[in-house]
């Protein structure tokens, strides 16, 4: 039997090398924690693959802001704040014009976030594929996926599933249209939540980023915390531009899209007003979308009668197997 991403993450690397005293969080969540000369550090690595992490035609600049962006979004789930980058780079053939457009992209984002490239590593190769590794200043109080206790709200910023539907659009050949511009932007140059990240240490009790789908990820929190989680589906924010785009589907992509790069957290019900007001001071939107109770790890989905609803799609699968991940 072929293992899973994560089976496999388990069974290989985990625990490998030496056991050292400042390492305060190893694998398993968005970024590493790191003690270093009286600061903790968080450290984070993600990789684009043309064909499978961004459409082989989608527009250079944005696959430089993807990168950094999908990146960004683990600091964030730890509420850390950028500083450097490594860039590793495997490219088919020098298209300067590409290349150009890939530096502008990351070139933006890494100014407006104070971010700066250090470093990194280029190839050749068959595909283009680009690595970053990132780090950034998290404190004593970064967001971890291990925090979230029974009776905390469960909370989700931004309107999850817009990215998802603009793949499938993207890839049926829309272009524009109403509503599709919207979509499509949420897929090309997503927005990592790092401002919200950062105002949520000390306010939520856990976080992770939605790279792989609401229930997926919040699977991921659950199982990391030792909760259960119900999600209402009904109180899932579903925009004017996913609903126009994608009728019926429209829930099945908030549940279940990948890419959205927003933040799925938990916070105890006295921290509503404390929430609200990093959301606001962050200018993200945020819903309280369901209940963190004890019992069994798993994610429970309920409608609006309180029925529990089957999740068509698990998140995206690089290998065979249970499980999920980017
Ligand atoms: P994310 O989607 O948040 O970037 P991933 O799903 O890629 O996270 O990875 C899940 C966890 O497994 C992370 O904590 C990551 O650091 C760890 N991980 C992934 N691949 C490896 C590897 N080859 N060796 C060690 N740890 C890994
Ligand atoms: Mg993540």
């Amino acid at each position: 039997m072929s293992l899973s991403e994560f089976q496999l993450i388990e069974r290989f690397f985990a625990g490998l090398g030496a056991a050292r005293a400042d390492v305060r969080l190893g694998h398993g969540d968005d970024a590493a924690l790191v003690d270093c000369g009286g600061a903790t550090l968080a450290l984070a690595v993600d990789t684009l693959i043309e064909g499978v992490h961004f459409p082989a035609d989608a527009p250079a600049a944005s696959i430089g802001h993807k990168l950094l962006a999908v990146n960004l979004s683990d600091l964030a789930a730890m509420g850390a704040e950028p500083a450097w980058a490594l860039l590793a780079l495997t490219l088919p053939t020098v298209d300067e014009a590409r290349l150009a457009a890939i530096r502008e992209g990351l070139d933006a984002l890494a100014s407006r976030h104070g971010l700066a490239l250090i470093g990194g590593d280029t190839t050749r190769g068959e595909s283009l594929v680009a690595s970053l590794f990132v780090a950034g200043h998290a404190g004593e109080d970064a967001l971890r996926r291990d925090g979230a206790q029974p009776g905390d709200w469960v909370w989700v910023s931004g309107a999850p599933g817009e990215a998802a539907a603009g793949l499938a659009l993207w890839q049926g050949g829309a272009r524009d249209g109403p509503g599709v511009a919207q979509l499509l932007r949420r897929l090309h140059w997503p927005e990592p939540r790092v401002a919200l990240g950062r105002g949520l240490r000390g306010v939520a009790s856990a976080a992770v980023d939605v790279s792989d789908g609401v229930v997926a990820d919040a699977g991921h929190l659950a199982h990391r915390s030792g909760v259960a989680l119900t999600i209402r589906a009904a109180d899932l924010p579903l925009s004017p531009a996913l609903t126009a785009c994608a009728g019926e589907r429209a829930m099945e992509y908030a549940l279940a899209g990948g890419d959205d790069y927003e933040l799925l957290f938990t916070a105890p019900e006295a921290a509503t007003e404390a929430v609200r007001r990093a959301a606001d001071a962050a200018g993200v939107t945020v819903r309280p979308v369901g209940v963190v109770a004890a019992g069994r790890a798993e994610v429970t989905v309920i409608d609006a009668d309180g029925a529990p609803m089957k999740v068509v799609r698990g998140g995206y699968r690089h290998f065979d197997g249970e499980g999920g991940g980017r």
